[in-house]
């Protein structure tokens, strides 16, 4: 990332202004000393709770970050646990989703705290249930870990794949030997110099699934270090190239998770009447916003996925930092004899029903709030999902085509915190 010249400079004068150079080269130097108190691992119980609080030494905060939950209930969730943060959870929906899995009415809780999201979010439901609901498809589904390994030389490393190709059913026995719903399903290879990356393939049942993957691709691992005629210099369970919490060129050619399209035609008095300016007015926005996407180098073109995604993964114990890979996706809009044509799809909805976060008190209650925790469910939530952000472009599309869009943020965020804060 280069700096401006104009904005180094200043960042420069700013600098030296409050420091010399020498007390600048003085603040950072290493210091060695760093206490480092015993926080008592994984342990949860009161007294564990009790210790990292003598150590942190400032028990006035406590209260604030008090657990609602026995602490033993994130035993499997968390380490050093010292509390909880209370996040706001707001309402919209319902939802209608008329989907090959999703198929109802769906409230959509969302926890955040950036005012006008969920207002917002509700907006896009209203019109997409004005014009009958939206229709969802499940495209394609999986979940990919790519461990990586190193040869001396590209003669090994092709002996290497030409080996591994021929081990489909050994190194499907080997995942199904760890998990009762994960399945591989197929093996990529790519290779870089006398570097090997197997890309393998898994579907993961109702859970999000990066655990169950990692497990059964060590067994794999295991199983080709046991077996393999020509072994690795080295070797390493996961060699980012799977798109992990990140967002890469893979994102259309490959699905992380669950890939899901959705789409709502709508009558223009809807839109005019919800969104307040025509149909015409909301196409054109996004036709200058997708060239905007583009010229800008955005991976797919979209206008805020991540609000909905982030507020909903959080309220129903997803992977938050998922939403790396998740919040990619294409957003069209068109106009289909005076109505609108809406479609957003998304290739990487990494979401679970069971697993990970799930299970945990209140994220489980807000997936009974939707009907969707447990078992079988895992589908209808990523169609939501993709529902979810069909709502939140309609909505965004409309407030920038309108004109709305910074009087809505000031009226909920602005106004209410100065009549807060005068109390
Ligand atoms: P998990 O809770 O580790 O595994 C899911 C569990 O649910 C398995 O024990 C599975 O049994 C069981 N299960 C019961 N019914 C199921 C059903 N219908 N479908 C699927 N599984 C069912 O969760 P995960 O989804 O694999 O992993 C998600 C977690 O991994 C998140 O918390 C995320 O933060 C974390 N994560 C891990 C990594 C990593 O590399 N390890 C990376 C990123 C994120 P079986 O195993 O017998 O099938």
């Amino acid at each position: 990332m280069a700096n401006d010249q104009h904005r180094s400079r200043e960042l420069a004068a700013r600098l030296t202004a409050s420091h010399s150079l020498e007390d600048l080269a003085g603040r950072l130097q290493a210091r060695p000393g760093c206490p480092q108190p015993n926080l008592g691992g994984s342990a949860q119980s009161p007294e564990a709770l009790d210790r990292r609080w003598q150590a942190i030494a400032q028990p006035g905060l406590r209260q604030r970050l008090a657990l609602t939950q026995a602490p033993e209930s994130y035993a499997a969730s968390i380490e050093h646990l010292i509390g909880a943060v209370e996040l706001p959870l707001g309402l919209a929906g319902p939802l209608r989703v008329n989907g090959s899995s999703a198929h109802g009415d769906y409230w959509l809780p969302l926890a955040t705290h950036e005012a006008a999201l969920v207002a917002s979010y509700h907006r896009g439901c209203q019109v997409i249930a004005e014009a009958g609901g939206c229709s969802t498809l499940l495209l394609a589904e999986g979940v990919t870990r790519s461990p990586g390994f190193c040869f001396d030389g590209v003669a090994q490393a092709g002996r290497f794949v030409a080996w591994a190709l021929e081990q489909e059913d050994a190194f499907r026995a080997a995942a199904a030997s760890t998990t009762r719903h994960g399945r591989l399903t197929g093996m990529r290879v790519s290779v870089e110099g006398d570097h090997v990356y197997l890309l393998f393939d898994f579907t993961t049942g109702d859970a999000a699934g990066q655990n169950m993957v990692t497990i059964a691709t060590q067994a794999i691992c295991a199983d080709i270090l046991a077996r393999c005629p020509v072994q690795p210099r080295r070797w390493y369970i996961e060699a980012n190239a799977s798109g992990d919490k990140k967002a890469s060129a893979q994102s259309f050619s490959t699905v992380r998770g669950r890939k899901v399209t959705a789409e709502v035609l709508i009558p223009d008095a809807v839109v005019q009447a919800r969104l307040h300016a025509p149909a015409a007015d909301l196409v054109e926005y996004w036709r200058m916003s997708a060239l905007g996407g583009v010229i800008s180098g955005t991976i797919g073109v979209q206008g805020h996925y991540a609000n909905g995604l982030a507020a909903l993964f959080i309220a129903t114990g997803q992977d938050a930092a998922c939403v790396a890979e998740a919040a990619v996706g294409v957003t069209r809009f068109e106009l289909r004899d005076g109505a609108l044509y809406a479609a957003v799809t998304l290739p990487n909805l990494i979401v679970g029903t069971v697993g990970g976060g799930t299970g945990l008190p209140s994220q489980r209650a807000c997936l009974e709030l939707m009907e969707l925790a447990g078992d079988g469910n895992a589908g209808a939530l990523a169609e939501v999902c993709a529902g979810c952000s069909l709502a939140g472009e309609l909505s965004i599309i409309g407030a920038l085509a309108s004109g709305e869009f910074v009087r809505a943020h000031e009226r909920l965020a602005r106004v209410r915190r100065r009549k807060l804060d005068r109390g």
